[in-house]
């Protein structure tokens, strides 16, 4: 029998259910709850199987999206986890942090009138659900090329380029300076959005793979970057963004003033007990806080530290809500927990008290202006409205700038001038850098973006990788 492609008239888009939002705003756990399978495969039926699928060009990874919708219809999941997994090395992840709302969901030929299919919480069923029934990765065909791989970072890039490394035959073995993998899913995504153990399973897959993980190794102190490059036929370079982005402002430095990364870290390391060489923690129960910043990382401090206790909550920003650089959806899951949004307010600098302690912000209101260069509006102070919000901490979050460390650049790897690794994915090998056996990808290429991109990077620098050796 042909499919009913008017399937989507009568079924409507469905997004999972989230937990009660007393119990949200105590928990750092996920706040969506699982997808059932009636309801996953009903949802998955939504699908028009559109002949060029917008949403497969939308997504970064260009996922074969109506292909394993189809195979959840029909129940089969360990063949749609294939399939999830020939395009993406971490579709559990994808699916529960890409912004879909910019990316497949919005390309969805449905999404203006009917509502999108709901693609990213279909990915997550079909890897959970096949992890949980045992699925693992089919490597019987692999042929061992006896290269070596040195991979430095286990964020999404660094995972996916040993992924597909070892799928390939190559041994890809992975250094990290933290205990855990995951980089930024790891410590910066904090748990309401990404449960740790997620994580722990995927670690657990790649182990079985045959991928190393040499994790507490911090390359450039535990063992020099020279030693990595003599003794592997290439290195990957994956190590992420970690300069915080300052406001300039005079009283920066105060007591109570924090670092948004340095806050949710610390966070996330208490949570899951971690103390060797853990960031400091700090605890906003009771406590008064203004969070600058209206991206993606601001709305994690502020739902974190509606989560710790902190008895009121304000994210500032300077432009409109329109012109907010964060998801819509994490947007509207602050607003659920109680945070009080304060747009068109330009931060002047820290307000301390007769202590030197952090006692406020000291804002001007502003206008939007002319649209610039990406069409986002400017904000423009408005003369005479400066004022004082008062407050028991500050949080600049206010985004990351690359850190290449020295070694990088004795070794001879060209940087831009924003402190990007340069290399190309269009190049003769796919993301090599300056020097022939080292290649790079993710954050410390393109600067802080998404982990869906950095994982395209990771995967397509294996290529390039493989080109290379093999060559
Ligand atoms: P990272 O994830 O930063 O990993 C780099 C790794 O390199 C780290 O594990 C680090 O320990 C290691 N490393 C660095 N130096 C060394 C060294 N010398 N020796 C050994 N190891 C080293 N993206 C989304 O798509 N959705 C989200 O919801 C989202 N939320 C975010 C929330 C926050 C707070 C932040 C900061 C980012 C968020 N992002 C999100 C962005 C996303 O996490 C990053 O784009 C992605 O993790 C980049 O991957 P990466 O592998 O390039 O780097
Ligand atoms: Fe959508 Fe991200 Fe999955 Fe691609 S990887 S289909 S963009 S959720």
């Amino acid at each position: 029998m042909s499919k009913n492609v008017y399937q989507f008239i009568d079924v409507k888009r469905i997004d999972p259910p989230k937990k009660a939002i007393e119990q949200r705003k105590i928990d750092f756990v996920e706040i969506y709850q699982p997808l059932s399978t009636d309801q996953s495969a009903g949802q998955a039926d939504r699908c028009l199987d559109c002949g060029n699928p917008y949403c497969e060009w939308k997504c970064p990874v260009h996922n074969y999206i109506p292909q394993w919708l189809e195979l959840v219809t029909e129940g089969k999941i360990f063949e749609a986890a294939d399939l999830c997994h020939s395009t993406n090395s971490l579709p559990e992840m994808c699916g529960r942090v890409c912004p879909q709302d910019r990316l497949c969901e919005s390309a969805c030929t449905l999404n203006e009138d009917f509502g999108a299919v709901t693609i990213g919480n279909i990915e997550k069923y079909i890897t959970d659900t096949a992890f949980a029934q045992g699925w693992k990765p089919d490597l019987s065909d692999v042929v061992k090329t006896g290269k070596r791989v040195a991979v430095i970072g286990a964020g999404p890039a660094g995972l996916a380029c040993a992924d597909v490394l070892t799928r390939h035959g190559v041994d890809a073995v992975v250094y990290d300076k933290h205990a855990q993998i995951g980089g930024l899913l790891t410590f910066g995504i904090p748990s309401f959005k990404l449960e740790k153990d997620v994580i722990q399973t995927r670690r657990e897959i790649f182990e079985g793979m045959g991928i190393e993980f040499r994790l507490n190794t911090n390359v450039g102190v535990d063992i020099s970057f020279d030693e990595l490059s003599n003794e592997y036929d290439a290195v990957f370079l994956a190590l992420g963004t970690y300069t915080d982005m300052t406001g300039g402002f005079e009283h920066e430095g105060a007591a109570g003033v924090y670092n948004a990364l340095d806050f949710l870290i610390g966070n996330t390391q208490n949570l899951m007990k971690i103390t060797e060489n853990a960031k400091p923690y700090v605890n906003f129960s009771g406590k008064k806080v203004i969070v600058l910043g209206g991206g993606d990382t601001a709305m994690d401090c502020v739902r974190t530290s509606v989560r710790q206790g902190a008895t009121d909550v304000t994210c500032a920003y300077r432009r409109d809500e329109a012109n907010m650089p964060g998801s819509p959806r994490e947007v509207q899951n602050a607003k659920e927990e109680g945070v009080n949004f304060q747009f068109n307010l330009q931060p002047l600098d820290i307000a301390v008290d007769k202590n030197g302690k952090a006692c406020g912000v000291k804002f001007v209101k502003t206008q939007l202006g002319a649209a610039d260069a990406n069409g986002r509006r400017s904000p423009e102070p408005i003369e005479g409205s400066e004022f004082i919000m008062e407050a028991d901490a500050v949080v600049i979050a206010f985004g990351f700038l690359p850190s290449p460390p020295q070694w990088m650049k004795d070794a001879g790897v060209e940087l831009d001038s924003r402190g990007r690794v340069i290399a190309v994915e269009n190049s003769n090998f796919a993301l090599q850098t300056s020097k022939e056996n080292i290649f790079a990808g993710g954050d410390m290429v393109l600067g802080s973006d998404l982990v869906v991109t950095a994982v395209d990077q990771g995967r397509k620098a294996a290529l390039g990788i493989l080109d290379y050796v093999l060559s």
